[in-house]
């Protein structure tokens, strides 16, 4: 597994990387992506470090599905897709699991 002192979104949590925080629990972590598909681009996240879904406890998932539920309803996105990545030929690239909320824009609103 990949280490945590190395890692982006662990230290986005920690405040080393700067984010824009949507929402923080003591186990979630929610933040607008860098470099968003759509307007509202958000990433859900468990505080413990694991790199697949498989490596995160059942009690630190629990929280993630409302989080991004409220998320998504917050942005007010009438439609969106919740995409999970678990590993390279799956296109994760960050090695910390995340779900992102993608907001799906309707045609007069345009992509970003
Ligand atoms: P993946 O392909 O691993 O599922 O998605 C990783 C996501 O993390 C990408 O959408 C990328 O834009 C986002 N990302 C990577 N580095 C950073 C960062 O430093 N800050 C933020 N806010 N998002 C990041
Ligand atoms: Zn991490």
């Amino acid at each position: 597994m990949s280490s945590a002192a190395a890692c982006i979104f662990c230290k986005i949590i920690k405040g080393e990387i700067p984010s824009f925080k949507l929402f923080e629990s003591d186990k979630v972590f929610a933040f607008l992506d860098i470099g968003p598909l759509s307007r509202g681009h958000a990433l859900v996240i468990p505080k413990f470090h694991g790199e697949k879904l498989t490596d995160i406890p059942d009690d630190h998932l629990l929280e993630i599905l409302p989080v991004a539920k409220n998320i998504a309803k917050a942005s007010g996105a009438v439609d969106f897709n919740i995409l999970q990545n678990n590993g390279t030929i799956a296109h994760q690239v960050v090695n910390h699991v995340h779900f992102h909320m993608i907001p799906k824009p309707n045609e007069q609103e345009g992509l970003i």
